[in-house]
């Protein structure tokens, strides 16, 4: 099994992504990064999730930076109660699970992972991307050690979700974003358009879901209970959202993957109205080497049919 390290914002939709990953890969351990909501939430979250996966104290969660790198005195960046519920999980207030987070620091713990497996741990990275930038800027000799890293966020081109111009993950922490995009890991990134005409779970999809009672299916329903209103009166969108599960699927089953293309990437982090934004250079204007491949699109049938794998598979 491959081996990888997830770092994850744990909220909502992180948390069928965190099941995903349990399912097709060796999870070395789980990174948690400050976005979705609360910091010491997000690490609960994340330890429920592994619980719910039937691996509670076997993958090991650690907590990272929780906020981005320029974020400044008292300000906080912004968290998305209204997109998740208060608690990140459909305000379904789960209980505490067992397992406690680790002592020792994400990103000293990505830095060691990597040079114990140099050339074989692939990152997936769902929340914005301060732990791996600030790792990279900690121990650059990690970089040439990565096998490959998955990226959920930016957009190709197109509508961002916090504001018009930006996906969450590069707006929270756009210098971060920068720093990992120009490091020089071989990338794969999968924009927020690619979620919205890809991972949409309609009503009949849930239904397809609930029939499966099980475990994984039960919690599917309660986490995604708030998002699903959310969707319907901000996004015009009809279902669920699962943009981190994408990631997830798309690294475990490249050919999920229909289309895509090695563009030149980088972030705006200034713009009055952009900040955040990716620069998809489809045309080469810029003259710079492609450093990531950019999904364009998904096989949703067998997108659908991995998610009710990993959710059949928790009983
Ligand atoms: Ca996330």
């Amino acid at each position: 099994m491959r081996k990888v390290i997830i770092d994850t914002d744990t909220a909502g939709d992180d948390t069928i992504a965190i099941l995903t990953a349990l399912h097709y890969f060796d999870v070395q351990g789980i990174m948690i990064t400050g976005g979705n909501v609360d910091f010491g939430q997000q690490v609960e979250n994340a330890l429920y999730t592994v619980q719910v996966a039937g691996k509670g104290g076997q993958i090991p969660v650690y907590k990272g930076y929780q906020a981005p790198i320029l974020q400044l005195g008292t300000d906080k960046h912004l968290t998305v109660e209204d997109v998740h519920g208060s608690d990140g999980m459909g305000g379904a207030n789960f209980p505490k699970a067992e397992q406690r987070a680790e002592t020792m620091h994400a990103v000293d713990f990505l830095i060691d992972a990597v040079h114990a497996n140099p050339g074989e741990i692939e990152l997936l990275a769902i929340a914005p991307l301060t732990n791996i930038a600030m790792a990279i800027k900690k121990d650059p000799s990690i970089v040439p050690e990565i096998k490959h890293l998955h990226i959920m966020g930016g957009t190709n081109n197109d509508l961002g979700n916090i504001t018009p111009a930006a996906e969450y993950n590069f707006y929270v922490d756009p210098e971060a974003a920068r720093i990992v995009l120009n490091a020089g890991i071989p990338t794969t990134m999968v924009g927020w358009e690619m979620c919205t005409r890809y991972s949409i779970m309609e009503d009949r999809d849930h239904e397809d879901i609930e029939q499966l009672h099980t475990a994984g299916s039960a919690f599917f329903v309660a986490v995604n209970k708030v998002v699903k209103q959310f969707n319907k009166a901000v996004h015009k969108i009809n279902g669920t959202t699962h943009p981190d599960t994408l990631l997830m699927a798309v690294a475990a089953n490249p050919t999920l993957m229909e289309k895509s293309g090695n563009y030149y990437v980088d972030v705006e982090t200034k713009g009055e109205f952009t900040r955040g934004y990716s620069v998809v250079d489809i045309n080469g204007r810029l003259q710079k080497p492609a450093n990531v491949t950019v999904c364009e699109q998904i096989n949703k049938p067998t997108f659908k049919e991995m998610l009710l794998e990993v959710l059949r598979a928790i009983k």
